[in-house]
């Protein structure tokens, strides 16, 4: 029943508003590159939910091009799984 599944940049958007300026700017420019100092930005990502509600990115550092991820532990927080179980269930009509 609960298994990973892709979400559109529209779904995260959804997902994260109303705290979307916050998702754009502390989120995605902090990201982990194993070759860069510092924190990255992650550039041209997929996103998935996994089976725990959380929110994966998965892309390039903006810097060199490396993979990246950035894991967001959507799934501790009650206000966003309640909106990540509505997105299921509209993919599921
Ligand atoms: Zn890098």
């Amino acid at each position: 029943m609960k298994k990973e599944f892709p979400l559109t940049l529209q779904q995260l958007k959804t997902i994260y508003e109303p705290d979307w300026d916050l998702f754009v700017e502390e989120l995605i420019p902090n990201c982990f590159c194993a070759n860069c100092p510092g924190p990255v930005s992650i550039v041209n990502y997929t996103i998935v939910v996994n089976d725990l509600n959380d929110i994966i990115l998965t892309g390039h550092c903006a810097v060199c091009d490396d993979s990246v991820n950035r894991y967001i532990e959507t799934g501790e927080d009650e206000y966003y799984v309640a909106r990540i179980q509505r997105v299921r269930k509209e993919m599921r009509k």
